[in-house]
């Protein structure tokens, strides 16, 4: 058990004013394996004070330089790479080849790009007899939930640094340790004093102060969508900037020309991957009448392979909050055709990889977001019917089609409400506009749609 008592502010690890503590605990073992600091009012102030202090510097910072402190930070995160799976694995519970290869390598990768589009960007253009000028927004209240815990400190962090604003992250109550790590790399770059600060702390506590805070010009949340209407609501209250990544119920559509066996092992891999616990992932899968039956053995005989290989949930919490959507699926007349509510192991917040067949587009679990191992598999009659249950829910976020033609697949996802489709499996894209269509959002991250969240125009007429 390692105590950490130190915050990041103004360029230094900095003694909390609040004396709680944070318990991080490993969800494979239940054990403790740090303790942090929680956070209160008045560390966040200390933290907002200095991110506004360094923000006339840094807002003047040639880009050139800005871009240039950011490759660095990506070279300073690719040489904790390990460190950073380790972590990850430690505080989050993802097996460890997925957390190098998901956990430290994705967040490199997106640093990098913002080093690229920093360097390249126009942060000047001409509109006729205007000059039209590209600024930062200010001070950037960064609040990330655990899921991804790098990768949503990097893309919220990196362009905002790309764009010249200063940043006070608050990350997730469940890892910490990943956001220590990052201000590590940060304090390593050498960037000026306050232009990146870390609260750990809770959520209500914390995270509510910087959201609240007068002097945070932007607050970029990501995570639950109730806790996002909150902050929309605290952010319009004051006319601040806000960007909301919420949550997702994003539909896998398997059109009638599909390869169905690659298609329905493609889209299991998604739902089991990180246990489940992506907002992007496709936990709805929509399947023809005609292979339906076929679809759900695949999809049963696909999960059991996960059974040994995936990781724990990140809670006691999560996965007591996950074996309820289960029971309550199996309540409402789903067929359970994998898993099952069942704890798999006496230790670990461990759920079994889970198949529900039979769900109807009005059960519970087709509609809400379950943040766990769970598939529901749902039957349509024709492409109209699969378009009005793929766009049926509150949700936008992503979204699968697969189809014996791209174009077929492509003119399915135009009429998709939601901010993500792959077609026929597309590879993630680091630098392709990631956010919600509906209640999954407002705003974009990732690639150059991500850097303008972070910048306000100024035109000055000659
Ligand atoms: P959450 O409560 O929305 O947490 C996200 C972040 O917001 C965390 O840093 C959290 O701090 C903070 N927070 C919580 N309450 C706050 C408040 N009143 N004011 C300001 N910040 C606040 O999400 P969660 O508890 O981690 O997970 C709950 C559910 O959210 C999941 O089951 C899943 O459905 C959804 N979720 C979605 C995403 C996504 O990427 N869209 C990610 C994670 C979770 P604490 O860590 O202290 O709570
Ligand atoms: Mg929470």
């Amino acid at each position: 058990m390692k105590a950490y008592d130190g915050l990041y502010i103004d360029g230094a690890w900095r003694p909390a004013a609040s004396t709680d503590t944070i318990e991080v605990v490993n969800p494979a073992d239940e054990r403790v394996i740090a303790r942090v600091p929680a956070a209160g009012p008045g560390d966040v102030d200390t933290a907002v004070r200095a991110a506004r202090a360094a923000l006339p510097g840094w807002a003047a910072t040639p880009p050139a330089e800005r871009a240039a402190r950011l490759a660095a930070l990506r070279d300073a995160l690719a040489a904790r790479k390990d460190e950073i799976a380790e972590t990850v694995t430690a505080e989050l519970g993802s097996p460890l080849a997925f957390s190098q290869a998901v956990h430290a390598a994705v967040p490199i990768a997106v640093a990098g790009s913002y080093a690229e589009l920093a360097a390249g960007h126009a942060f000047e253009e001409k509109v006729g007899n205007s000059t039209v000028l590209h600024e930062p927004v200010g001070v950037v209240g960064a609040i990330t939930p655990w899921n991804y815990p790098l990768h949503q400190i990097v893309a919220k962090a990196a362009p905002a640094l790309a764009a010249g604003c200063t940043v006070v992250l608050k990350p997730a109550e469940n890892t910490p340790l990943t956001a220590r790590l990052f201000a590590e790399a940060i304090h390593e770059v050498g960037l000026p004093a306050g232009v990146f600060n870390l609260v750990t702390g809770l959520g209500p506590v914390a995270g509510q102060a910087l959201a609240e805070h007068p002097d945070v010009d932007l607050v970029s949340f990501t995570g639950s969508t109730a806790v996002g209407r909150r902050i929309g609501a605290v952010a319009g209250g004051a006319v601040k900037r806000v960007a909301l990544e919420l949550g997702g119920k994003s539909a896998n559509v398997i059109l009638p020309s599909a390869d169905l066996a690659h298609a329905v092992h493609v889209g299991v891999a998604n739902v089991m991957s990180n246990s489940g616990q992506t907002c992007s992932a496709w936990t709805r899968m929509l399947v023809h009448r005609d292979r339906y039956d076929e679809a759900v053995d695949l999809a049963a005989a696909a999960a059991a392979k996960y059974a040994d290989r995936i990781g724990p949930l990140v809670s006691a919490a999560q996965r007591d909050r996950v074996r309820g959507h289960i029971e309550k699926g199996l309540a409402e007349g789903a067929r359970l055709v994998a898993g099952g509510p069942e704890s798999p192991r006496a230790q670990g917040y461990f759920v079994s990889p889970t198949v529900l067949a039979d769900v109807t587009p009005e059960m519970t679990v087709a509609q809400e977001e379950i943040f766990g191992p769970v598939l529901s598999v749902l039957r349509y009659e024709d492409e109209e019917d699969a378009l009005r249950i793929a766009n049926g829910t509150v949700y936008g976020l992503a979204g699968a089609v697969w189809a014996g033609e791209e174009a077929e697949a492509v003119a399915f996802a135009r009429r998709m409400d939601t901010g993500q489709v792959d077609i026929n499996g597309g590879r993630f894209n680091p630098r392709a506009p990631f956010g919600g269509y509906k209640q999954s959002g407002v705003g974009r991250e990732l690639g150059a749609h991500g850097l303008a969240e972070y910048l306000q125009t100024k035109s000055l007429q000659f």
